[in-house]
């Protein structure tokens, strides 16, 4: 197979000592102790990343195992979950609580914007009796950031747990586990970390701990349950065999990243993404969103005419370009540039906005200027 590069919003470009990381020999991954104190200190370097002390647990597995691992280890039957929903990872959740035998309950909002934390507020006037809520950072499929700083203080407030997909959210921007008060956070190594693809990163408060240990009814998962890692540290025992290279690979990730300072890793998604919101208004085309637009992913609207799905193709079979559409009734609708990790960088989007704007001039499209050169422009100005 040849090496193509990619602009989606994840998997994303992994660098070279990342990959070589995992070639690396490592110890035996089952119960070698002193494997399991690598693994713990992996785990708490990724908690430093994320802004928390809360422990971290590495599951083996892709970031989907996360959600699914927190909602199973939560939900008992007849639980009511409240789903903070706008957008298609948002209402996603509901299937994780219903499979558990939990009663989600969806409050769902425009997909255009933020959920607004003063309207959560008044639903939680009237009614506040749930065990957990969800919600997503960063809905990638429209791109929508959620203010978790506003809504995961909130749900605390009304004793309500918090479990929040950050897959696509952080690093690429700041997530803050403990002083936003999340529950159990969930990412994915293969998008803003930019690692390969393989483990499931999830973060457990004290809260949320008591809650799986005053379970009434066993975890309905033998794989995605979280409580099956209880006390592994002290035990110097984990549950399941890990996957060694994807935790040196990781580990080589965080680095990369604390290296860099994760601050200028927000500053350097924020210039990215700003830059590329200007330059593609500025040539004619409309964004998705009104606000709340994540640093990580920019989703453009692509006029009816032309069709994001065959805009894809085009670049694909013309210019050897990947890039994503959307999912579900966005399918069509939204072209994704992803500029998450590694891909947040201005030669990655020189290139991939120039491919772009002469796909769309191909279709018949009247760009006003030249896409690169606009966000070339921008980038100078938003040092
Ligand atoms: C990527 C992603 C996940 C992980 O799932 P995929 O199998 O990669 O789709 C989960 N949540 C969000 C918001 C994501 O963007």
């Amino acid at each position: 197979m040849r090496y193509k590069p990619n602009y989606a919003p994840g998997p994303t470009e992994v660098r070279e000592n990342v990959r070589l990381a995992r070639a690396k020999r490592t110890n035996n991954s089952d119960f070698d102790k002193t494997f399991v104190r690598y693994y713990r200190a992996v785990s708490q370097k990724m908690g430093k990343v994320m802004g928390t002390t809360n422990e971290v647990l590495l599951l083996a597995g892709e970031g989907i195992l996360a959600l699914e691992a927190a909602c199973a280890s939560l939900t008992e039957p007849g639980d009511r979950v409240l789903v903070l929903d706008n957008g298609i990872y948002g209402e996603g959740f509901k299937d994780f609580v219903s499979i558990y035998g939990g009663e989600p309950i969806a409050l769902s909002f425009d997909h255009h914007s933020g959920i607004p934390a003063e309207a959560v507020r008044a639903y939680l006037e009237k009614d506040s009796d749930f065990k957990y809520a969800t919600l997503v950072h960063c809905d990638t499929p429209t791109s929508v950031l959620n203010n978790v700083a506003a809504l995961c203080p909130l749900l605390k407030e009304y004793g309500i747990l918090t479990v929040v997909d950050s897959v696509a959210g952080m690093v690429g921007e700041p997530i803050n586990v403990d002083a936003n008060k999340i529950d159990i956070c969930c990412g994915g190594t293969q998008k803003a970390i930019s690692a390969p693809v393989g483990l499931a990163i999830v973060s457990v408060s004290a809260d949320a701990q008591k809650a799986m240990d005053d379970r009434k009814t066993p975890i309905a998962s033998f794989y995605a349950n979280l409580q099956v890692f209880k006390g592994y540290a002290e035990k110097e025992y984990l549950p399941y065999t890990t996957s060694a290279g994807d935790v040196a690979a990781l580990d080589a990730a965080l680095d990369n990243i604390l290296e860099e300072g994760i601050e200028t890793v927000f500053a350097r998604h924020d210039r990215i993404a700003s830059a590329v919101r200007e330059a593609a208004q500025a040539y004619g085309l409309e964004l998705f969103l009104d606000s709340d637009r994540s640093n990580t992913v920019t989703a453009i609207r692509i006029p009816e005419e032309i069709g994001a799905l065959r805009l894809q193709d085009h670049l694909s079979e013309r210019y050897d370009l990947l890039v994503a559409t959307s999912l579900a009734q966005y399918a069509d609708v939204i072209l994704r540039i992803g500029h998450m990790g590694e891909n947040a960088f201005i030669d990655k989007l020189i290139y991939v906005l120039a491919i772009i704007d002469n796909g769309l001039k191909d279709l018949g499209f009247t760009g006003k200027g030249d896409l690169a050169q606009l966000f070339i422009e921008s980038y100078k100005e938003n040092k």
